[in-house]
């Protein structure tokens, strides 16, 4: 993983590299102190690419679950949570979900909080995130346009570029002729294919 191991209480401050899809679980996560399946294995193989170990992994969704005690969480939770890291069972070592497997399968239902906002989100709640995380009109219309088109993963990478930028106090300048100097600085080049691809290139860049 690229940032090392990851330790449970770690990944708060991490969430600034998320992509949308695992920022929402998150905060849905701590809202609600709890996560149906979908959403623990959208979440939990994301959080194990990223570097979180079975024993970590377990401190952190008991932790996150603080409603149940010890023994319901060991009843109801820690069998599947040691599954995904093919510990029973078959002993499948599972992979974390790429966009495309999120965009396609497994559609989310109501109080459900996993797959991709862009492909999920009703067009309002979309440009709700996109205004809660201080994208401006010209890249929200952008975004926008894109997601209109169904063209998911590309607009996630524009939401990268464009929030990564602002994070680096890069952004601004040129607006309507592309990508302003900033924005270039960061641009992926390549599309966004992974929620952990998007986690490391943005570790990476807020690192050097
Ligand atoms: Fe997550 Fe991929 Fe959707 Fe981006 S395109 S929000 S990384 S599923």
């Amino acid at each position: 993983a690229i940032a090392g191991e990851i330790q449970a209480q770690d990944v708060d401050d991490l969430k600034v590299h998320m992509p949308l899809c695992m920022e929402h679980l998150h905060d849905e996560l701590r809202r609600e102190k709890h996560t149906r399946h979908g959403g623990r294995m959208q979440y939990g193989l994301f959080l194990k690419g990223i570097g979180l170990s079975l024993e970590q992994a377990l401190i952190f969704w008991q932790t996150a679950f603080e409603k149940q005690t010890p023994d319901q969480f060991n009843k109801n939770y820690a069998y599947n949570i040691r599954h995904s890291y093919g510990m029973e069972g078959k002993r499948t070592d599972y992979t974390p979900y790429s966009c495309k497997s999120i965009i396609m399968n497994n559609a989310p239902g109501s109080g459900d909080h996993h797959g991709c906002p862009f492909r999920h989100f009703s067009a309002p709640n979309m440009r709700a995130q996109l205004a809660a995380h201080q994208v401006d009109e010209f890249d929200t219309e952008d975004i926008m346009r894109l997601v209109s088109n169904k063209h998911y993963q590309v607009a996630c990478t524009r939401y990268y570029e464009v929030t990564r930028a602002k994070m680096l106090g890069l952004s601004g300048a040129m607006k309507g002729g592309g990508l302003s100097g900033g924005e270039e600085m960061v641009a992926s080049q390549e599309l966004i294919e992974h929620p952990n691809q998007f986690f490391e290139q943005s570790y990476l860049l807020m690192k050097n």
